[in-house]
């Protein structure tokens, strides 16, 4: 079975608040001036990260995050502020 698979076998209870966000998303910001290679689009394997390039902005669908913490380690400009949903929100796992 393939990673989009799996990934559709989870569970998930969409908090009505998101638990990520970029820290500077701003025109003169990393995303725009600096990143030209936008791991978090790439490196992410729930899809989180999106770039619009007509908007210049990454979108954030956080409620499909599996929290597994990569983007806020492999982010090189340090721009995603990645915390965990709140008790009884987000990912649901069967098994541990
Ligand atoms: S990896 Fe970080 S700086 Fe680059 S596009 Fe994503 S959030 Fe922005
Ligand atoms: S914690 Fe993992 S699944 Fe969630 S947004 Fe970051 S890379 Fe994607």
């Amino acid at each position: 079975m393939n990673v989009e698979g799996k990934l559709g076998l989870l569970n998930y209870k969409k908090a009505p608040e998101t638990h990520i966000s970029i820290k500077d998303a701003t025109e003169n910001g990393p995303c725009v001036k600096q990143c030209q290679d936008k791991p978090c689009t790439t490196v992410c394997p729930a899809k989180v990260y999106e770039w619009e390039e007509h908007k210049k902005k990454i979108l954030v669908a956080y409620e499909n995050c599996i929290e597994c913490g990569a983007c806020r380690m492999l982010c090189p400009f340090d721009n995603i502020k990645c915390d965990w949903p709140r008790g009884g929100f987000g990912v649901q796992y069967r098994w541990g």
